[in-house]
């Protein structure tokens, strides 16, 4: 094979295909089409109207549905926009501002605030720690989570460590899902601050691409057991459940920290959007009608990952590795100069997530991981997509 002429052939073609962030299809927004002429009602389960103000926690039906599918007590699970990623920004937001239970001081007092971050990991934790001044601290990945090790020792011996993000399940972009020994560490170790918080971000917890979904062990749960109740901020959302751009969003934690959080939101809302709580409940119904409506979506998406395991696996061999995720959205590739390839993809019409993007402050050192985002295209424009990328990464091979 000769990679230049390849490249050459390739740039000819004049592709414009994306392959940058993980959104659904339109086939896979389409399963929720129904919702759009829901709710056939506008009374909740109680009688309320829920076209008015309030209940600002959300309504308890769309709270009991969803509450063991995140490991969260309903009573302590608080629904949000159609953002989690707000819910997190806003847990930042009000604990640099107000005290959270069992901080000494607001983190804005603070002379130094650190989280940790496990690499590769997802780029818009990193943009909410970098638009605060929060220093980030790169946590190596391994297969059953981070180098508990190094996290142990970190939180352990500086005291202005105060968080680490964690997408514990199908992860982004590794795919990986924490083993229950990363899991029970997380609740057991010690901490010198005393308002650490592990931020659990679980948005991948029902997307399964097989049919044996992988158990992850209850964090909240367990750090309950351990004595620290307040360590642990759960969040997810339906962003990936039924519509990305209308879902509605989770936020779970001890009753402390939810009353904490409550106090923030009552400043901020008179109350959700409860119409779209309720068209939530009417449409999921169930734990059963939400592994239901998965499954419909991983029949839609699990040949696009096939075609991605397949593509670099005739194309690449051992030039490469990458991740062949039981679940989730991504595949992370491991390439020497990924920047290098996915400057030559874009320049070739191919559009890839910025190398570096997977961590802290846009760099990585081992300039080597590229996420591939294979759920959006269709089969056909994804298959030319790979091969194109896989042509750049032997064209950069060769050069090298
Ligand atoms: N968390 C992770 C790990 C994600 O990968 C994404 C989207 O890609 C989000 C959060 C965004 O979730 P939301 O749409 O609920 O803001």
């Amino acid at each position: 094979m000769n990679a230049s002429r390849d490249y050459a052939a390739l740039v000819q073609r004049g592709l414009s295909l994306d392959l940058t962030r993980g959104k659904p299809s339109p086939r896979q927004l389409d399963l929720s089409n129904d919702m759009l002429r829901m709710p056939s009602s506008y009374l909740t389960a109680g009688g309320a109207d829920a076209r008015n103000y309030g209940d600002l926690q959300g309504l308890p039906e769309l709270r009991a549905l969803f509450g063991p599918l995140l490991q969260v007590p309903a009573a302590q699970l608080v629904v949000g926009g159609n953002a989690s990623l707000a819910m997190m920004h806003d847990t930042i937001v009000h604990a640099l501002l107000s005290r959270m239970p069992g901080a000494a001081r607001r983190w804005v007092e603070e002379p130094k605030i650190t989280f940790l971050c496990p690499v590769p990991g997802y780029d818009r934790h990193f943009t909410i720690c970098e638009q605060f001044g929060i220093t980030m601290v790169p946590v190596p990945m391994n297969a059953d989570g981070p180098d508990m090790d190094v996290v142990e020792r970190l939180v352990a011996e500086d005291a202005s460590v105060k968080g680490i993000w964690c997408v514990p399940k199908y992860s982004n972009p590794t795919g990986i899902v924490y083993s229950d020994e990363t899991v029970r560490r997380l609740a057991a170790m010690p901490t010198a601050a005393p308002d650490f918080r592990v931020f659990w971000d679980n948005a991948y917890a029902v997307h399964h691409l097989t049919d044996t979904p992988v158990e992850l062990a209850d964090l909240l749960a367990l750090s309950a057991e351990h004595g620290d109740p307040d360590r642990v901020l759960v969040y997810g959302s339906t962003s990936k459940v039924t519509l990305a751009g209308s879902g509605v969003a989770f936020f779970g934690s001890s009753p402390a920290n939810v009353e904490w959080f409550l106090a923030g939101a009552r400043k901020q809302t008179i109350g959700p959007d409860k119409l779209n709580q309720l068209r939530h409940v009417e449409f999921l119904r169930d734990a059963e009608g939400v592994a239901a409506h998965m499954r419909k979506h991983a029949e839609l998406i699990g040949p696009k990952f096939e075609a991605v395991d397949r593509v670099l696996a005739k194309e690449l061999g051992d030039l490469a590795t990458w991740t062949s995720p039981k679940g989730g959205y991504f595949v992370s590739l491991q390439v020497p100069r990924a920047a290098e390839v996915v400057a030559r993809a874009k320049a070739a019409g191919i559009a890839l997530t910025p190398a570096g993007a997977t961590h802290p402050y846009g760099t990585d050192p081992g300039d080597s991981t590229i996420r591939i985002a294979p759920t959006y295209p269709s089969l056909e424009e994804l298959e030319q997509a790979i091969t194109g990328l896989a042509v750049c990464v032997r064209l950069v091979a060769e050069e090298a």
